[in-house]
């Protein structure tokens, strides 16, 4: 039976899918994808939707992550906690800081569920996943084991990981390890973050300041559609970089340890001209330009020729290549719509 996925995902896009089947026993994945392989359908999996675009109708059964349970362990030094895929992200923040065991703080508000998050290593306001992720358990496919990747075997950088390399599209990841330690250290890096004292701030005053300044910068999907930034911060040699500079002195970049610099797209968008631009039923957000938005009626295939045009136009300006951050899904993408 033919389900729309509008509701599962944040762009709010109305495409359908073959059939849903909501995962609350981890256990019972590998029945599940026995019974679709002999029938032969395909699959896909989706947690909160928040980070893709649907292009078309979908063939295709979506099998979306909703199982629960967070197990804690701790010795001296931390808490140790395995928490499964279809956990809220967000609410598990929250509820790591209500148990007294800071470290997630500065991740506050991202949307989604806790098995997509080590995909594409979630970030903000100078922490990662990889800072306190220890190991991630994963399903994989065709043959239904269960393996488990410690963090430094998922081979996590900047919104990447093995999960978006090699091992795409074959795993359903089914539980996530972190580490907390006990002697917290606060990560006061980020712009927002850097007027609190390292001796007087506290995990819920980052908390709350974190979710304060996402709440203004950012579009609440449950009333404007969108994916959170749309497009990676490109990174570019120090040759690239100056070039750009003699041209704007005021370009938005931070140094990375290679001695390469990551741009800020956002600034890149806005000095292009794009910030609030709209083409039909998308835009770039008035006042982040690193959001798409769907104003209510956009395709999948609306937002990839809004995306397209950024691209090019960046490109074109500056030399610099954008890269799409969500995940497209379905018949169209960026290179054949
Ligand atoms: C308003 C807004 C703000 C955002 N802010 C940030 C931010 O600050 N930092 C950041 O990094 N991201 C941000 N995002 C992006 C998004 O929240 C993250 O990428 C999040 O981890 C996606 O989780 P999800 O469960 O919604 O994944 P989905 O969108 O459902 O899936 C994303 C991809 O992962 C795959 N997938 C999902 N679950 C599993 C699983 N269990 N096993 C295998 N594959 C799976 C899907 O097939 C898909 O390819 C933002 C998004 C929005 C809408």
């Amino acid at each position: 039976m033919p389900v729309s996925l509008k509701s599962y995902n944040t762009f709010g896009i109305d495409h359908q899918c073959a059939e849903l089947i909501e995962i609350t026993d981890a256990a019972k994945l590998p029945a599940f994808i026995h019974d679709l392989d002999t029938r032969g359908q395909s699959f896909f999996v989706l947690g909160g939707g928040s980070n893709v675009v649907l292009t078309s109708d979908v063939d295709t059964t979506v099998l979306k992550m909703a199982n629960k349970g967070i197990d804690v362990f701790e010795d001296k030094s931390a808490w140790y906690l395995s928490v499964a895929a279809g956990e809220n992200w967000h609410e598990l923040v929250s509820w790591t800081l209500e148990k007294q065991m800071p470290g997630l703080e500065n991740l506050a508000l991202i949307p989604g569920t806790v098995g997509a998050a080590p995909i594409q290593n979630i970030g903000a306001y100078g922490v990662e996943l990889m800072d306190v992720c220890e190991w991630v358990e994963y399903l994989s496919l065709p043959e239904c084991v269960t393996v488990r990747l410690t963090a430094a075997q998922c081979q996590f950088g900047y919104r990447d990981s093995i999960f978006k390399q090699q091992l795409k599209g074959k795993v359903i990841i089914t539980r996530v390890g972190f580490k907390l330690p006990k002697l917290w250290q606060p990560n006061l890096n980020y712009g927002p973050l850097a007027e609190f004292g390292m001796d007087t701030v506290t995990p819920k005053m980052i908390f709350e300041r974190v979710i304060a300044v996402r709440s203004e910068k950012l579009p609440d999907p449950a009333k404007l559609g969108n994916a959170g930034s749309f497009f990676k911060n490109p990174i570019v040699d120090a040759a690239t970089f100056a070039s750009i500079v003699k041209q704007y002195p005021d370009a938005v970049a931070y140094a990375l340890e290679d001695g390469r610099m990551k741009l800020a797209a956002g600034w890149l968008i806005d000095k292009a001209g794009l910030k609030g631009f709209r083409l039909g039923e998308a835009g770039v957000h008035d006042k982040q330009a690193l959001v798409l938005v769907n104003f209510g009626k956009a395709s999948g295939k609306d937002i990839l020729k809004l995306a397209k045009h950024v691209i090019d136009e960046v490109h074109t300006r500056f030399g610099v290549q954008l890269e799409a951050e969500p995940n497209v899904v379905g018949q169209f993408s960026l290179l054949n719509d």
